[in-house]
């Protein structure tokens, strides 16, 4: 291991690191580069930690990092490792069920999977990235990126220089298209997203109370549409995405109109949408958004023309390595790849991202070594998250089949291979996917070229 949670590494003299951005990946990132040795300064547009944000799942691939970073203990009170997972048609028919859900992953992959509220993770890298130094600025929007010196400008016009600068500014960054050079649109899926948050406390009916009592990820498929629920806040709160096809409407987005807006959607999802429409009696807060893929504008020059005449993503060739060029900047988190949400593995990503410059990062002792790191970081993370994607997909497809022959062979093979003891719905991509140890890759991707 290259690094651990209490020693720092040994480059003689640090680098400093600017980091765009203070979500999830964004600290992430501070936390992973300190650890390695190096100094982490982050410039995050908002004023303070966004307070708001519904449930995240975090599979063992990403949980093992926080166990890496000294976040364990820190994440687990308000983490909720789920010991159920139950599937269920939209017309309500259970399809497959899996007990014991909580051991079998930690025998599988020795870290649990998690889910807790945005909030509640951010809150905790937060509190790990101060116990290590971090330098976190906040009011701090940032315009510009300097390539010839590496460096950024801030709105009110201060400028800040480094050795290397990480751009994690989320799905909408404004700073790619800086970097990169080319305007760079995020394109409509086809799908958007509703999330919801319900308090335990504010339930009364008891059936309702007794579905969202258990330590249950809980997952409705049917044609067209897929939604998922898990406890978060340590159990004390139910968080659902609801994942349809997108008629997105500006205008009124209101809770109260966007309630009602999801109750018309879901009237035909009987009896499920009775226990989903009494949620949204007692919901307080509720979302919505256009789901967009972010990935292979970003990494690729391609224009968006190309990429939606492609339905097939594995027909666009492979995108060339163009982060680590002379401009000592990476991309982290989603602003480098916004993949929807089928398998959840967004967040994963981006901690995955941050490991993997770590642990690079942690065999920079001159300034002189740095291209060559972050082509390796650029092609480590490319190609993953390509793979990522296209699984992505091919998941999309099979949640969301559209009732037919099709549909009918998945849901007896969805019951058979939950119902076998040693047997996993998709077992080929959840190993790959879980299974990921992000220092293990680089150390040996590391090994194999070392700088
Ligand atoms: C407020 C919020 C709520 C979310 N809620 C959910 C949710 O409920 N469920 C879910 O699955 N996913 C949610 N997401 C997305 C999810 O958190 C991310 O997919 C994931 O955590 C990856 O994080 P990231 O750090 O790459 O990007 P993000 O979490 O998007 O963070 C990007 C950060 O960069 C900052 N930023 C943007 N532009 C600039 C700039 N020019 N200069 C400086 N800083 C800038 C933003 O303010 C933000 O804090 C949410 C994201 C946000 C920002």
């Amino acid at each position: 291991m290259p690094n651990s949670p209490d020693s720092l590494g040994s480059s003689p003299k640090p680098l400093e690191v600017i980091i765009v951005g203070g979500g999830p990946c964004a600290l992430a990132t501070a936390i992973s580069v300190t650890l390695a040795g190096h100094k982490a300064t982050i410039f995050e547009a908002a004023e303070k930690a966004h307070s708001f944000g519904a449930g995240l799942q975090s599979s063992p691939n990403g949980t093992q990092l926080f166990s890496r970073w000294g976040l364990y203990d820190i994440l687990k009170p308000v983490a909720t490792a789920p010991t159920l997972l139950h599937i269920h048609s939209l017309d309500g028919r259970p399809l497959a069920r899996r007990e014991s859900y909580e051991d079998e992953v930690l025998r599988r992959y020795g870290s649990p999977l998690w889910t807790f509220q945005r909030v509640d993770l951010q809150a905790g890298l937060h509190r790990r990235a101060i116990e290590l130094g971090v330098n976190i600025n906040y009011s701090s929007r940032v315009i510009e990126f300097a390539s010839s010196r590496p460096g950024i400008e801030l709105e009110n016009g201060e400028r800040h220089h480094g050795d290397l600068v990480v751009v994690a500014d989320g799905t909408w960054s404004t700073l790619r298209s800086k970097v990169l050079g080319e305007p760079i649109n995020p394109q409509p899926t086809g799908d958007m997203a509703y999330r919801i948050d319900i308090d335990r406390a504010q339930i009364q009916d008891k059936e309702l109370l007794k579905l969202m009592s258990l330590q249950q990820i809980r997952l409705w498929v049917g044609p067209g549409s897929f939604a998922v629920g898990y406890p978060v806040g340590g159990g004390t709160k139910f968080s659902v995405l609801l994942l349809l096809p997108d008629n997105f409407q500006t205008g009124n987005s209101s809770a109260s109109a966007i309630i009602e807006e999801m109750r018309k959607r879901l009237k035909d999802w009987d009896p499920i949408s009775m226990s989903l429409t009494a949620m949204l009696d007692v919901v307080r807060r509720v979302n919505k958004w256009r789901l967009v893929h972010g990935e292979l504008f970003i990494r690729g020059n391609y224009s968006s023309e190309e990429i939606s005449l492609t339905n097939d993503i594995s027909t666009v060739p492979p995108p060339p390595t163009l982060l680590a060029s002379q401009t000592m900047c990476v991309l982290a988190g989603d602003c480098g790849h916004s993949i929807p949400p089928f398998l959840e593995q967004s967040l994963n990503l981006g901690l995955e991202d941050a490991a993997t410059l770590g642990c690079l990062l942690s065999h920079v002792t001159s300034l002189t070594q740095l291209p060559r790191a972050t082509a390796l970081y650029d092609r480590l993370r490319t190609s993953r998250a390509r793979e990522l994607l296209e699984e992505t997909e091919i998941h999309e497809g099979e949640l969301r089949m559209a009732n037919g022959k099709l549909q009918m062979r998945r849901d007896n093979e969805m019951a058979e291979s939950l119902n076998k003891d040693n047997d996993w719905m998709y077992p080929k991509i959840q190993e790959w996917i879980w299974s990921y140890d992000a220092y293990e890759e680089a150390e040996k991707a590391y090994l194999n070229e070392p700088y």
